[in-house]
């Protein structure tokens, strides 16, 4: 027999993801009760009875949260359900003081919604299944910060009854990659509508990723893992694509992956299984008796859709035709809300859509980053960025010295003329100055000018690097050309 034939067929495995995001509200009230939502108060000190579950209590639907939940449901173009109502969800742990949470199980708010975006050059759609209202529970600080070595935890209430949305997407995502680009157009669709800020690292937006594999061309879903600690769309993408590795190997070998919840370790890359699918509890769901069902009037509902404001597709399709910028560019524009206002700002204030676009998607963007600031924290204005660049048009300054002006500006707030002054960064373009640096520096490099002299064009670039040195990048380039070309080359 051929040895062939003990080769085992390499399986090609299709990606089956699928995504639960909680987002907290930005209601100023909580859920059930008056107390304030607001992030970073000393423990304890935004709560009451009714958010502590005291016995005796009774909960108040705050109206302000199912609106929000149901612009939401709009902005992911999700149909609205008439009545919302709620059950609880029992499970006993101590950041949950009434040993129940309050949330939707089988009457979501919002059902059959959709997310689209771009992907490699195609439209992608992804399928939201449901969204839900719900309470937040309290939030645990363990001695020691571990867990199992804890000798105590603290419970700070302040969180327990924020009210949260729990977004449940179809199974439509193929690939770690755009698990993380479709969690990024979410953001910010969140964000335009202004229902969640979706600060991961304030744990205001939190992320479980359920991932199986199938073989390519089956219909039928393989056994999923669902990965908790996810905490930016960085990890969701890596721990994605760990659990690809890893369940990729499982089914080569011709085992089954098994149905689990597994936990991220974001140090060591790797994801660790948790407990299994018939170790989870039951959750004894029940109708929640002490809130009524909630009617959902329809013209309510249009007023809510009424009042969201441009999408970021919406306001990426009018860019690129408003301004006549490329796609790649209005897409990065109009990520963040704040981004695009500037945008335009600048744009009202200078003209000339693409450069302003080159720098805000150079500069602008990569300080934000840098110093891990918002549009609203930094102190350069639109008008402030438009006398600057009329500086470079001007030839006041070259462009490479105007991003050094930007970058001070962007920080300080200074305006360009006043940078420039402080600093001596005036363009030299006055002839009989540089005629002097270029005669030092044709004296100082014999060898390129010899080269020059001969012919050889290239070698000018050199010279004229030469200059700019000498002078800190503040010589007129161009006139620096001209008075080198004026002294080797014979016309
Ligand atoms: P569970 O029964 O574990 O709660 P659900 O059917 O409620 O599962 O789905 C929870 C999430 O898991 C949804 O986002 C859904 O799209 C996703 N999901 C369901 N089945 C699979 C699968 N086989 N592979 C990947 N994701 C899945
Ligand atoms: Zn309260
Ligand atoms: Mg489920």
């Amino acid at each position: 027999m051929a040895t062939e034939t003990m080769v085992k067929p390499v399986t090609e495995y299709e990606v089956v993801i699928g995504l639960e995001i909680h987002a907290e509200l930005l209601t100023d009230a909580k859920v059930w009760c008056g107390c304030s939502t607001k992030f970073g108060a000393e423990p304890n000190t935004q709560v009451c009875p009714v958010c502590m579950g005291l016995p005796g209590t009774l909960p108040v639907l705050n109206r302000e949260a199912v609106a929000y939940a149901i612009k939401a449901g709009l902005a992911l173009n999700c149909s609205i359900a008439p009545e919302a109502r709620f059950d609880r969800k029992h499970y006993f742990y101590p950041d949950l003081p009434k040993a129940y949470q309050i949330t939707q199980n089988d009457h979501p708010l919002c059902r059959r919604g959709y997310v689209e975006f771009e992907l490699g050059g195609e439209t992608r759609r992804v399928g939201i299944h449901h969204i839900h209202l719900e309470e937040e529970a309290g939030k645990l600080m363990h001695a020691g910060d571990r867990l199992m070595e804890a000798e105590y935890s603290l419970i700070d209430y302040n969180r327990a009854g924020i009210p949260l949305i729990e977004i449940v997407t179809e199974p439509d995502i193929r690939s770690p990659e755009e698990a993380r680009v479709f969690l990024e157009n979410l953001k910010s669709i969140l964000e335009y509508t202004r229902v969640s800020d979706c600060r991961m690292e304030q744990g205001s937006l939190r992320v479980d990723a359920n991932i199986s594999l199938r073989p390519k061309g089956s219909t039928k879903f393989g056994n999923k893992a669902e990965i908790k600690n996810l905490n930016s769309f960085r990890a969701v993408q890596r721990a994605l694509e760990y659990e690809v590795r890893r369940q990729t190997e499982i089914l080569q070998r011709g085992e089954e992956v098994a149905a689990e919840t597994r936990h991220w370790d974001e140090t060591k890359g790797v994801t660790v299984a948790m407990r299994t699918k018939d170790e989870e509890d039951d959750y004894r769901y029940s109708p929640e008796p002490d809130i009524p069902p909630f009617e959902v009037d329809p013209a309510w509902v249009e007023r809510l859709r009424a009042q969201l404001p441009e999408l970021p597709r919406e306001k990426q399709q009018r860019f690129v035709e408003q301004y006549e910028l490329p796609a790649y560019d209005a897409g990065v524009l109009t990520a963040d809300a704040k981004v695009a206002d500037f945008f335009e700002a600048c744009v009202a204030a200078y003209g000339k859509p693409k450069i302003v676009s080159n720098w805000l998607m150079g500069e602008f963007l990569r300080l934000l980053r840098e110093d891990g600031a918002e549009v609203q924290d930094v102190p350069l204005t639109p008008e402030g960025l438009a006398e600057l660049l009329t500086l470079v048009d001007r030839g006041v300054i070259s462009g490479s010295i105007g991003k050094e002006v930007f970058e001070d500006m962007f920080r300080t707030g200074k305006s360009a003329a006043a940078i420039v002054k402080e600093r001596g960064l005036e363009q030299i373009s006055d002839e009989g100055e540089l005629a002097a640096v270029v005669d030092q520096v044709i004296a100082e490099n014999e060898d390129a000018a010899a080269k020059v002299r001969a012919g050889e064009m290239k070698t000018i670039g050199f010279l004229v690097g030469q200059v700019m040195q000498k002078t800190r990048g503040k010589a007129n380039p161009k006139l620096v050309n001209e008075l080198l070309r004026a002294r080797l080359v014979q016309e």
